[in-house]
Formats: C-alpha cells, structure tokens, sequence
C-alpha cells in the first residue's frame, strides 16, 4: 500500500520520544509527576453535564445537525461576543460551530491555502498551523517570538516577499506555550498589516476566560474594521472543562467563515446537537465559578514560579493560561534538560524546542496537577540540586 509522501513530513505527535520514556517508567511503577499535560484535569461542571441529559433524552437532537450549527447555539455564541467583549456579530453569517478548534483550523486551511503560499505562524506556537500547512503543500514562515519583545511578533520584520505570497497569519494570545498577553493596541497593528497584505488573521483565543487577577484578555474582533479580515477562533475546551466534547465556534469575517462552512458541508455533519445544547449552557457558566477554577489555577502558578525563584530562576507569575514558561539552565539545550529532570527527579515536562525553534532554551510547565504534585516537584529539584544558572 503506497501512504501519501505529505504524512511522512510530519509526525504522529511532538512529545512522542519523551512520551515513551515517561509511560516506561510508569510501567516499572516510578512515581512520576506530570507537568507536561495541557488540559484541564477537573470534570466538566455539573449544570453542562445537566444540560446534556436534559438534551441527550429529546430524540430531536438525534438528527444530523445543520453543518453551521443550531440557531440557539449560534445565538448564543453571538451573545456571550457581546457580553464578553461587546463585539456585534451575526449569528446566521459571522458564526459558525466547531467540532473544537483543532478541526475548525485545518479546515480553514482548505479554504484559504494553496501550495506555493505562506502561511505566518508563531515561534514557539501551536503545532496544528504548522502541521496544517505541510499537509496542505504550503511554506509556513515562523514569526519568532522573542522574550524581549513580550512573545510578541516583530511586523516589521516579516519580508515584504513572504508577506506577498501569505494567505493566513495566525495568533494566539493569551499564549501557548508561553502565557503571553496582547493589547487591542497589538491587534490594530495586526488588522492593518493583514489589510495592507490581503491576508486572512486569524486569532485562536482558546485561553479567552484562563486569566488571572483583573486581567481580561481583548478580543481581536473589538479592533474597529477587525472584521473586514480578521476571525477569531473559540474553544469550549479550556474554559469549561470540556476538551472532551469537541466544540467551539469561529466568528468573525463573513466571507472567511462562509468558505470554511463551505468545507465543513462537504466534511463533516456537524457538531452533535445535545453537545451544542450542553455548551450553550456553558456560556451562561457563572462568573463566580469560572473565577473559583482561575484561582485553582493561580495558585498552582504561585507554587511553581515561587519554588523556581528559590532555586534561582527570575520569574513573573503569569497573567493567563494554564501554563508556566521557564529558561533552561546554562549548559542544557531543552531537549537535555527535560531528559534530566525526567531522570534525576522523574518531572516530565514539555521542551520548548517541541512548539518551534525559538522554543529553544525554555521549558513548559503546565498548571493541570494538584499544588502538592508541584511542590513535591520543586523539592525533588532541590534534592537532586537543580538550581538555575544564568546565561553569562
Ligand atoms: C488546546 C488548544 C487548542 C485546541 O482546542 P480544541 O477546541 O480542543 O480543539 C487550540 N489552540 C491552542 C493554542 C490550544 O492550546
């Protein structure tokens, strides 16, 4: 059987190699502490679960769903933009239902990129624009995202060629792997750039409601004339608890969001109505709860960036995500200092050359165990002196 050459230029999955490492020593019983996992470890809340019997049970929703997704969701998609960010979007032409973003991304590309084309994506990022654009044939160019820039991609330094030849421009703010926040300002420069360019922005705001403290992070979409070439991807995955159930929406563009519908008619049927029902009523989640699990979150975050301070690191407690991004010590490339902590102290994390080359030098550690899983992981570090060193 002959496989198609475009599967052999990517992998199955980044963290493969140390995957298995882990899952060994857990087969020998070694008592390994997880901060590699991002995504939330609590269940979903109860009154999303509620909803869902309540809709599993009318067989109305045991129908092929409309590929856009039910007007009540769509609504409500529409409603949450406007109580959330007062952004006014049309539900019937400016949203459209995910089956989670992850899918509503590649199917975007189908929409937009041809091969020959690039395809902007951030340094370190989310694997999915890369992989996406190989599948497709395309040349994806890497904005590096650079500490002293705030993990911000520098504009200006895109050449006037690659910008030409762009179709898409992704972002991700707040940001995976590194916590990074953007301002409205950020986003005016991105909407002008995408105009000046032709090319489609595309915001992936799958950490909209992880946020610490008063921090609430600004939609793309508030930007005035944002929607003429901008479209924001929504996840209910993070934010609720629900990675599992696969949904999310994309609003925005109209032209952007009626060619990726046109894709999806032709892909897929749909997200499972009982689904979207059970995510409508995770919009009306309460405020109250939402900040309970962020405080869950926060804490973790103090835990580790306290104990890495002890042991040398200068680090920031990070305004949003469920995620911690750290250098490396002197002397380690990350892939050498994840082995080490994986060996000395059986701590599994995330190199950050796995997210893209300027992830190189950094690891991630994700907020997703119980405090006392981190604090037993800092004093591990300490035993088997893991101390940070600076780069002279
Ligand atoms: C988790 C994550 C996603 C995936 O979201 P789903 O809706 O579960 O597919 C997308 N983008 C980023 C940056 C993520 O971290």
């Amino acid at each position: 059987m002959k496989i198609a050459s475009r599967l052999n230029k990517i992998s199955t999955y980044l963290l493969t190699e140390i995957n298995s490492k882990k899952q060994k020593l857990i087969d020998e019983g070694k008592d390994v502490i997880d901060l590699c996992f991002g995504a939330p470890d609590y269940a979903t809340s109860a009154h999303i679960v509620a909803a869902m019997h309540r809709a599993i049970d009318d067989p109305s929703t045991h129908k092929y769903p409309p590929y856009r997704g039910i007007k009540e969701y769509r609504k409500s998609a529409a409603d949450w933009m406007k109580r959330r960010f007062e952004v006014e979007v049309d539900p019937d032409t400016e949203v459209i239902a995910s089956i989670g973003s992850k899918e509503a991304i590649h199917n975007l590309y189908l929409a937009f990129v041809e091969p020959g084309d690039y395809v902007l994506i951030p340094d370190p990022g989310y694997p999915a624009y890369r992989t996406s654009t190989i599948l497709l044939g395309a040349e994806y160019y890497p904005m590096p995202l650079l500490a002293e820039n705030g993990f911000l991609p520098n504009l200006l330094d895109i050449p006037t060629e690659v910008a030409q030849k762009a179709t898409l421009l992704w972002v991700n703010y707040p940001h995976n792997p590194t916590g990074a926040v953007a301002s409205l300002e950020f986003f005016t420069e991105l909407v002008e750039f995408g105009k000046k360019y032709e090319i489609l922005i595309c915001h992936d705001h799958a950490y909209s409601e992880i946020t610490y403290d008063s921090y609430a992070s600004p939609s793309i979409l508030q930007v005035p004339g944002a929607k003429d070439i901008a479209i924001e991807f929504h996840s209910c995955s993070k934010s609720y608890n629900m990675t599992g159930w696969r949904v999310g929406f994309v609003t925005g563009n109209k032209t952007a969001i009626g060619s990726l519908g046109k894709v999806k008619s032709n892909i897929d049927s749909g997200v499972f109505e009982a689904i979207q029902r059970a995510a409508v009523a995770g919009f009306a989640t309460p405020k109250a709860d939402l900040q309970q699990l962020m405080s869950v979150y926060q804490e973790r975050g103090n835990v580790i960036v306290n104990g890495l301070r002890s042991l040398g690191w200068s680090l920031k407690p990070p305004k949003a995500t469920l995620y911690v991004w750290a250098p490396v010590p002197l002397g380690y490339t990350s892939t050498e200092f994840a082995a080490l902590l994986l060996d000395k102290c059986m701590i599994f994390v995330a190199p950050g050359n796995v997210y893209g080359e300027a992830g190189e030098g950094f690891f991630r550690i994700a907020l997703t165990v119980p405090k006392e899983q981190m604090q037993k992981a800092i004093e591990r570090m300490e035993v088997n002196g893991i101390y940070y060193k600076k780069k002279s």
